[in-house]
């Protein structure tokens, strides 16, 4: 396994997928064939009635009953459902606030209670983080930064039984998954450019949006955001307080 397992070659080089109908043969990277153990492990806990078994079995059968005839929004619902949610956690970005709120009241129409927890609880100022003031988008201003790991122990202490996440940023969604203590999945993935849609950036890349194949083209940092955080490397660290004089008597 060793040998394949450092191939630069993967599932995203693979024009077969031979695993998904077994019609044809395993390309010569693959690892499927060279992990029976593994993949025998996880099989058993699928088939288990672990929470990981629960929410494999749902999904599966969610994919089986409705098979595109579901929007994302009500999959996740009847998702929910499955699993017998009765509190539902909402992580929601405060760009999508609305949408939440919108949310929450389509799931509490179909019977499950919900909690929302907006990005800046707490109101913590980005400057507190380290971040400098010239990088905030609103330099000078209050500008509280996210708080995901925040959001996660409110809707713990709530005792959520399913999170679902409502635009979120790329990396504060991961704060909030470490930090989760119910399985959290994601209604709506944010992309401030692209309405909210980032697979039209992969839809559109062989041809409109083909500069994103050349990473020279990739546009440059705002020109203060820059000189903000180079002002900042720049400073003094503060100096370390002396030790207090150690008195005779001691
Ligand atoms: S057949 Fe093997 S290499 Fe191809 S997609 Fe499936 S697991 Fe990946």
């Amino acid at each position: 396994m060793a040998k394949k397992q450092n191939c630069s070659l993967s599932c995203s080089e693979c024009a077969v997928r031979n695993c998904y109908r077994k019609d044809k043969k395993f390309p010569a990277f693959c690892l499927t064939e060279e992990i029976p153990d593994a993949v025998e492990r996880t099989r058993k806990f699928y088939a288990s009635n672990t929470i990981d078994g629960k929410l494999a079995r749902a999904a599966a059968e969610i994919e089986g009953e409705y098979y595109g005839r579901l929007t994302r929004l009500e999959e996740t619902i009847r998702f929910a459902k499955k699993l017998g949610v009765k509190k539902l956690g909402i992580a929601s970005c405060i760009g999508l606030l609305d949408e939440a709120s919108l949310y929450a009241q389509i799931v509490r129409t179909a019977g499950i209670e919900t909690k929302t927890v907006i990005c800046k609880v707490g109101s913590v100022d980005k400057t507190q983080l380290g971040i400098p003031d010239g990088l905030k988008v609103c330099p000078g201003c209050n500008e509280a930064c996210c708080n995901p790991a925040l959001q996660a122990q409110i809707l713990n202490e709530w005792g959520s039984d399913l999170n679902v996440l409502v635009g979120l940023c790329v990396g504060h969604d991961a704060i909030f998954t470490r930090h989760s203590k119910a399985p959290a999945t994601t209604f709506i993935v944010k992309d401030r450019v692209l309405g909210h849609n980032p697979a039209a950036a992969i839809y559109t890349a062989k041809f409109y949006y083909k500069r994103i194949l050349d990473e020279k083209t990739f546009p440059e940092p705002r020109k203060e955001a820059v000189e903000a955080e180079l002002a900042a490397a720049k400073k003094p660290a503060k100096p370390a307080k002396k030790p207090a004089k150690k008195s005779a008597k001691a």
